[in-house]
């Protein structure tokens, strides 16, 4: 009896990197919701129809069909990575060129009513683990297991610093912590699935806790 495990939060917060060890350890499929509106978001920056000043919002709706994301597992990384019209668009996603602009994209209802349905599919035979903004409370209301992960902006500024910098990007803890606030006001404050926590979710703040200690609570409440 496989179930759906949700894990929602704030940018930044680690879930990822929980929730793909979770899925490894119970051998569900792990799908990282973030790296989809991220895909979409590097489609409309290819395209020009987002930028600096400007973000041509209908050009993006009108061209949603002929986006295709699809996630393959990779072996080596020991996750699946995501491919856009079937070019594995891994590394441009995680610049902060498109987490710039990935909140703005976010908020349109076209572009969550695509996303959120392809989700809906790859959780229809359960055995799970989804980490994303509104997991719990869209995409599955009737998951078996919801969490939301929370940290305090500047533990996750340093965090998100770190990874960028240990991946080999150039730029100041400054732009880090601004983007991850602005994310998350944009986030919070959208009209359509604001990213609050789901009623009966349970709430970690990990901002003191390693990842085994995550990874042991969570283990637990799966197995309840
Ligand atoms: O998880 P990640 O930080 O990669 O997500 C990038 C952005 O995608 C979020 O800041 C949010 O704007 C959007 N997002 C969303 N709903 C989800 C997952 C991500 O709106 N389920």
């Amino acid at each position: 009896n496989k179930i759906i495990i949700a894990i929602d939060g704030f940018s930044s917060t680690g879930k990822s990197t929980v929730a793909k060890q979770l899925a490894k350890e119970l051998n569900y499929i792990y799908v990282d919701t973030g790296a989809m509106y991220r895909a979409v978001t590097y489609f409309a920056l290819e395209n020009e129809f987002i930028g600096e000043d400007f973000f041509n919002e209908a050009a993006l709706i009108d061209r949603l069909g002929d986006i295709s994301i699809t996630f393959k597992f990779n072996e080596a990384a020991g996750f699946a990575e995501v491919y856009l019209n079937g070019k594995n668009i891994e590394a441009e996603i995680r610049t902060l060129r498109v987490s710039k602009y990935v909140s703005p994209v976010a908020t349109l209802s076209e572009v969550r009513r695509k996303l959120v349905e392809q989700q809906q599919l790859m959780g229809k035979d359960r055995g799970i683990v989804m980490d994303g903004r509104d997991i719990g409370t869209v995409v599955f209301p009737n998951a078996e297991l919801k969490i939301f992960m929370t940290a305090s902006a500047e533990t996750r500024a340093k965090r998100r610093y770190k990874e960028l910098l240990e991946r080999g990007h150039n730029l100041s803890y400054e732009d880090v912590l601004e983007n991850v606030t602005t994310r998350d006001h944009i986030d919070s404050t959208r009209e359509d699935s604001p990213l609050v926590k789901a009623e009966d979710a349970i709430e970690i703040d990990n901002s003191d806790l390693t990842i085994d200690e995550q990874l042991n609570t969570l283990i637990e409440k799966a197995n309840q």
